[in-house]
């Protein structure tokens, strides 16, 4: 029986780090959406996880690519950049 697109997980096809399910780049929208959700209560432990992803993905599409590795700002922006900064809402500043 082969499970419906919309529920499969949108986690990366290595070493292309493209999204098993949709093949846009990994972390699609949909696994965005998903980590967030995961991780909505640990922003630390998502960026660690991501930081290590964003690791892994480095030294994979260097060897594919060796002469044409991906720009480190672009993987930065693809994996880090679009994480939530701690909410402002969270903290209280009342004494
Ligand atoms: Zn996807």
């Amino acid at each position: 029986m082969v499970t419906p697109p919309a529920s499969r997980p949108h986690l990366p096809l290595r070493p292309l780090w493209i999204c098993c399910t949709c093949a846009a780049p990994w972390p699609c929208a949909t696994a965005r959406l998903n980590l967030r959700h995961e991780y909505a209560n640990d922003l630390v432990a998502l960026r660690i996880y991501l930081c290590a992803q964003l690791h892994e993905a480095a030294a994979d599409l260097h060897k594919l690519h060796p002469r044409n590795s991906p720009d480190p700002k672009a993987l930065f922006d693809r994996f880090l950049a679009w994480t939530p900064r701690a909410s402002r809402d969270c903290v209280d500043f009342r004494v």
